[in-house]
């Protein structure tokens, strides 16, 4: 199981990072002081550290001075969106940054994302008899190969990166087609609706009334 720790002071932020981090199979700690953590990194290691720059104790920078020589990814989280902070966070060894307030769906593509770039993670899904790979880009249903379409393709992995959020419309175009949402564009339906027969996800790949789709796992 990979281990995360949220170094976060303010609760309701490190809560909602919590749940939806376990949720998706991570095992997560949370602290909210910068001795504290700085007590907990000496005691065990993480495979990623979400990090908040301000905090009572010791503050991010200083851990982070703690954290580099380990050479455990982190992802600095903070109010502080101003470019010299970045800069700052960057420098002082930081894989990523999130700036608050941020979105859920942007948390987990980034944690992700660092996690997978660190190799920690042997991406594979599977749901009820689908077996999604995407290393060798093979989806397989009772075992026999499923051929998608590249756009296919993508808004599946979209879906399953985000399993059990509710995902926008226009923002499933512009993740996918990667081009602007016209309102009128059927494009998002049809595709989904594609998915839904060829992997006999009509009750998984729920529509949200004048939202989108929401992949329920
Ligand atoms: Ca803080």
């Amino acid at each position: 199981m990979i281990k995360i720790l949220i170094v976060e002071d303010e609760r309701p932020i490190s809560f909602l990072i919590e749940m939806n981090l376990t949720s998706r199979g991570y095992d997560c700690s949370c602290v909210d002081d910068g001795l504290k953590a700085a007590d907990l990194l000496l005691e065990n290691s993480y495979d990623l550290i979400l990090l908040d720059i301000m905090l009572p104790g010791a503050d991010g920078f200083e851990l982070m001075e703690q954290i580099r020589p380990t050479g455990t990814p982190v992802i600095f989280i903070t109010a502080r969106g101003s470019v010299e902070d970045r800069v700052q966070g960057l420098r002082a060894g930081a894989d990523d940054y999130l700036v608050k307030p941020f979105e859920i769906v942007e948390l987990i593509a980034r944690v992700e994302s660092v996690l997978r770039r660190a190799c920690k993670t042997e991406e594979r899904y599977e749901i009820d008899d689908v077996i999604v790979e995407p290393k060798s880009m093979l989806v397989t249903k009772k075992g026999k190969p499923v051929t998608l379409t590249h756009k296919e393709y993508e808004l599946l992995l979209l879906f399953l990166r985000n399993r059990n959020i509710a995902l926008f419309r226009d923002k499933i175009y512009e993740r996918v087609w990667e081009g602007e949402y016209l309102a009128d564009s059927r494009t998002v339906d049809l595709h989904v609706q594609r998915l839904r027969r060829k992997l006999g996800w009509q009750k998984r790949l729920i529509a949200i009334y004048k939202v989108g789709y929401r992949l329920e796992v």
